[in-house]
């Protein structure tokens, strides 16, 4: 029986890895989940999984689920990051949004954990910390996110020196076949309306700008140390072949499935073992078709952008990341059109101070800095 932690438990991820957990009570207890401050979700996730420990980052939130449950151990504040290092809790589930993910996985893997890792941001944002705390902490980070998962898998098929490419695919998100000209009118509403995957609200509005594709390439370059010019993202509207490994001999691997994020979740948590799960199987004869394309640069300039934060490395990657969790806030505030995303992005990146990021000191300034220019940058026009 392994102790879990579930880390953003009241999201699309942390939903889907209590009903992994509910599948596999023989094999999985939830021992913690930590959530921001969606308290009532939180109550009936306590009646049904009975935690010993419940984080509430935020304080009110923390009070009502405390008068609910005298007896139970509620933290909150920075001190709900804490329960990611318990002595008891052996596999972290990181389903927090955005760069907050960072402060759970650095103590999980600190104390040795398994992180089975949802939240891209944190190691795109904290590369070389997380790199040097692998190292040294004993911990170990199996992917989540699907393309992830799927070249996770695909790399078993062979020797890491006989790679060629790692190939990650994406959907297009909510706007693929839209006019370039109509981009600037639509609505944060339509953006949410993702055509494969249900997601959470900001995840779903990257998948539109491919700012989410964006931080994979960066992602995949940390999981599976690899670099820009190895890396490559070709448009999949069906969402079947979640990404592929190309080696030197031309093989192609790749992972196939239904949309499903339950089985890249349950397969982290089980891995090595693949158990029985309640995702409907592939039935190949009614698939009318997959199909791939080059991605359009001109629709999704996150995708450059990105190829230029991951060759610079240093502040160039967070300026990424955090000016999109504020570009996207303002989008979906009525500030921005969703085609000014990309261009507050690249302020943020232009403007920020170029730096080593080797310690968190420095990644929590450099992360404010980056949300102080995208905050202050004004469209053009
Ligand atoms: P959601 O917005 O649905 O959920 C986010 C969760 O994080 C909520 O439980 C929220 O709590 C919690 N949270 C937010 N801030 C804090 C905080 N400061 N302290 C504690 N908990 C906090 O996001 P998703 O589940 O969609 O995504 C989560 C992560 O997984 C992201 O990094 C995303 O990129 C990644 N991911 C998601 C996929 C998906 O299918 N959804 C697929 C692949 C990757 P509350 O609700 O109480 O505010
Ligand atoms: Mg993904």
């Amino acid at each position: 029986m392994k102790n879990v932690a579930v880390f953003g438990s009241t999201g699309s991820i942390g939903r889907q890895t209590l009903s992994v957990c509910a599948n596999n009570t023989d094999k999985f207890s939830v021992y913690t989940i930590v959530l921001g401050s969606n308290y009532k979700e939180s109550i009936e996730q306590i009646k049904q999984f009975s935690p010993k420990n419940v984080g509430v980052y935020d304080r009110e939130a923390a009070e009502k689920i405390k008068s609910v449950f005298p007896g139970l151990n509620v933290v909150s504040g920075d001190e709900v990051w804490d329960l990611a290092a318990d002595s008891r809790v052996d596999t972290v589930v990181n389903g927090v949004s955005g760069f907050s993910g960072v402060f759970p996985l650095i103590k999980a893997i600190n104390a040795g954990k398994t992180v089975a890792l949802a939240n891209k941001e944190s190691v795109v944002c904290a590369g070389e910390i997380f790199k040097n705390a692998l190292a040294s902490g004993g911990g170990r980070i199996l992917p989540v996110d699907s393309e992830q998962s799927a070249i996770f898998q695909a790399l078993s098929a062979g020797r890491r020196s006989d790679v060629k490419r790692l190939i990650l695919t994406a959907s297009g998100g909510a706007f693929r076949d839209l006019p370039i000209e109509k981009l600037a009118d639509v609505t944060p509403e339509m953006a949410m309306k993702h055509p494969t995957w249900n997601m959470g609200r900001k995840i779903t509005i990257d998948s539109a700008t491919l700012f989410n594709k964006g931080l994979e390439v960066m992602e995949a370059a940390f999981l599976f140390d690899s670099d820009a010019e190895h890396i490559s993202v070709l448009i999949h509207p069906q969402s079947i072949v979640h990404s592929m490994v190309e080696y030197n001999d031309g093989s192609v691997i790749a992972q196939l499935s239904v949309p499903d994020m339950r089985l890249a979740i349950q397969y982290a948590m089980t891995y090595p073992e693949r158990n029985a799960s309640p995702v409907e199987p592939l039935d190949f004869a009614k698939i009318a078709g997959l199909s791939f394309r080059e991605p359009d640069f001109d629709r999704w300039p996150a995708l450059p952008m990105a190829y230029t934060a991951l060759k610079t490395g240093g502040s160039q990657p967070v300026a990424y990341n955090s000016g999109n969790e504020i570009a996207v806030d303002r989008f979906v505030r009525g500030e921005l059109k969703f085609t000014d995303i990309p261009g507050c992005v690249e302020y943020a990146m232009n403007k920020i101070e170029m730096i080593r990021i080797s310690d968190m000191d420095t990644l929590l300034y450099i992360d404010s800095e980056a949300r102080r220019l995208a905050s202050e940058y004004i469209p053009k026009g």
